[in-house]
């Protein structure tokens, strides 16, 4: 029957694309309003980072 000749190595095993997907992200919470948010991204809930409005909302 059609078989592979050889037994494919741990270290090519483990480098299939199915073992390639990330972690889940990080989140925080804004010391602003308490929304959760990315570290080192501006908070998507009150536009600021590092006490600074650096986003202006409506
Ligand atoms: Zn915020």
């Amino acid at each position: 029957m059609g078989n592979p000749k050889r037994k494919f190595s741990k270290s090519r095993r483990d480098k299939r694309a199915a073992h390639w997907k990330l972690d889940s992200p990080m989140f925080q919470e804004c010391p602003h309003c308490h929304a959760p948010k990315m570290p080192h991204r501006v908070c998507p809930n009150c536009g600021k980072y590092k006490d600074r409005q650096v986003v202006q909302y409506e």
